[in-house]
């Protein structure tokens, strides 16, 4: 005799319905032969030929497991910025090790802190982890350290900073980060993510990576899909105090690095000719970028990283969704960000020489001007 169906069912744990899950850039124009895709802030160089050929070697030995340690790429990484190896944790790319790190020192009851603007990822992370997303206001598009400092309580346990920030480019300068930190309770963690941080002309960045090491509660997490062009591979890193690499390291997956992904990182972060030359190529363009979009009659928020965010305004046949659809049929993607609270504004990452003429190309034929 069969049993009746059950009218129980496993059901999520609290937060986890609260998730709106995350939306990547469109990859696709349906219909159009030529694709410039600038939605993900991806580098149009590519990653260095050494990359490509490290993964190559890997596919010899696809039957073993990796190195669950990622020893290779923590000592090139190591090597790369003066830093010991065993206060960094890597991860299938940064998301993970945002993700974990929620996971780790966030718990039912708990708040997290992030930006108006701020990294979509992080809300996810705290929610996943059980806790409480809080929101601290912005000024002119960018973190406020007061009002983060203000949005902290007993049950703040982390607070999350992308500097420069994504999806507007903005950059808090290292001394108001130092002050960031000098405000917070030794048991609120500062993660610093640090995503675009090889683009920052003004860099202090090996200043935040030395807090990271000194202070006991701040890491930095970096990323090989931006500047590296190796977003496909999934690979992040983490550098923080002692107790912070212990807890990932008791958490994460025992592989959670592929042996590709270690090969290529370690080769990759130790060209250092293609990272200049990645480097070189977005302070050209991305200040021919914001010149011709300026030049035609649109608002770009001052930008550091290799995108930049456009304002659009509301009146009908001029907004950001009418100018997505328009770009989009000509073959140019960009990015919404409306999750972001900002639906008047699109995101374009810096491309090729040749997608960024074709985005200001398409961008001249929406306004109805003329391309001088
Ligand atoms: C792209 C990006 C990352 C990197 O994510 P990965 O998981 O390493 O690919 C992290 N933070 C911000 C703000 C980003 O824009």
């Amino acid at each position: 005799m069969s049993s009746s169906p059950s009218a129980l069912r496993p059901l999520p744990r609290p937060g986890v319905l609260a998730i709106e899950a995350y939306v990547p850039g469109k990859s696709a124009a349906p219909g159009v032969a030529k694709i410039h895709k600038l939605s993900s802030n991806e580098t149009p160089l590519g990653p260095s030929p050494r990359a490509v050929e490290a993964l190559r070697a890997e596919s010899a030995t696809l039957a073993l497991y990796p190195d669950g340690s990622a020893a290779r790429l923590r000592e090139a990484i190591g090597a790369r910025y003066g830093l010991d190896p065993a206060r960094i944790v890597c991860g299938a790319g940064s998301d993970e090790l945002l993700t974990l790190l929620a996971l780790a020192f966030v718990g039912p009851g708990d708040e997290g802190i992030f930006c108006e603007h701020g990294f979509l990822v992080y809300r996810i992370a705290i929610l996943t982890a059980g806790g409480t997303p809080v929101v601290a206001p912005e000024t002119d598009l960018t973190a406020n350290v007061d009002a983060i400092l203000a949005a902290v309580t007993p049950r703040t346990r982390i607070v999350y900073l992308a500097n420069p920030n994504n999806p507007t480019g903005t950059y808090l300068p290292f001394d108001e980060v130092r002050r960031l930190h000098a405000g917070l309770p030794g048991n609120v963690l500062l993660v610093l993510d640090g995503a675009y941080a090889e683009y920052v002309r003004a860099n202090d960045y090996s200043a935040g990576l030395e807090l990271a090491l000194e202070a006991g509660n701040v890491v930095m997490t970096r990323t090989f899909s931006k500047i590296h062009g190796l977003a496909a591979q999934r690979i992040g890193w983490m550098v923080g105090p002692e107790g912070v690499v212990d807890a990932l390291n008791r958490i994460r997956g025992p592989f959670n690095l592929s042996a590709g992904a270690i090969a290529a990182g370690a080769a990759a972060i130790a060209d250092e000719a293609h990272i200049a030359a990645a480097v070189a190529h977005n302070d050209e363009w991305l200040v021919w970028l914001t010149r011709e979009v300026d030049a035609l009659g649109l608002t770009v928020t001052p930008s550091v990283g290799n995108f930049l965010l456009v304002h659009f305004s509301d009146t009908p046949g001029r907004s950001a969704a009418e100018a997505d659809a328009h770009l989009t049929k000509a073959g140019v993607i960009v990015r919404r960000v409306t999750a972001y609270g900002l639906p008047d504004a699109l995101r374009v990452t810096v491309g090729s020489a040749e997608s960024n003429r074709a985005f200001v190309a398409a961008l001249t034929d929406f306004l109805g001007g003329d391309r001088a």
